[in-house]
């Protein structure tokens, strides 16, 4: 019987824009799983992140008080809810497809990613 990983470890994508230290934490009052999630999302001193844009849970891994690399939750270690699946394949896949933007985290086609696709705005839309 297969299980799913309870994790995955995510390599830091080149380019990637992570969140530089704990204290750019945003808090945008998003309904979570459970009252803990919500409450350790809030937290400044926990390094765990929730990311509107790619819909992903990820605890973030510290070296010397920067974050280098995110660590992705499948669930909610809390109330062991499953947690969204992550649309982050698919926000590179329409950038590429829909806007022929292939390297979307290079300077120049950074400016061209439309203002949908910079919140959650652009999943919610099209129901994924
Ligand atoms: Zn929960």
């Amino acid at each position: 019987m297969k299980r799913d990983p309870l994790f995955y470890k995510r390599p830091a994508i080149p380019g990637r824009k992570l969140p530089n230290s704990i204290n750019e934490k945003i808090n945008n009052n998003e309904q979570h799983c459970c009252e803990m999630m919500d409450m350790f999302l809030a937290d400044p001193r926990i390094p765990l992140f929730y990311s509107s844009l790619y819909r992903e849970y990820d605890i973030a891994l510290l070296y010397k008080g920067k974050i280098t690399a995110l660590q992705g939750l499948f669930y909610c270690p809390w109330c062991r809810t499953k947690l969204p699946k992550s649309v982050r394949e698919e926000w590179f896949e329409i950038l590429a497809k829909e806007y022929h933007l292939d390297d979307p985290y290079c300077d120049e086609q950074e400016k061209l990613i439309p203002k949908e696709f910079k919140s959650d705005e652009w999943w919610k839309k099209r129901g994924l």
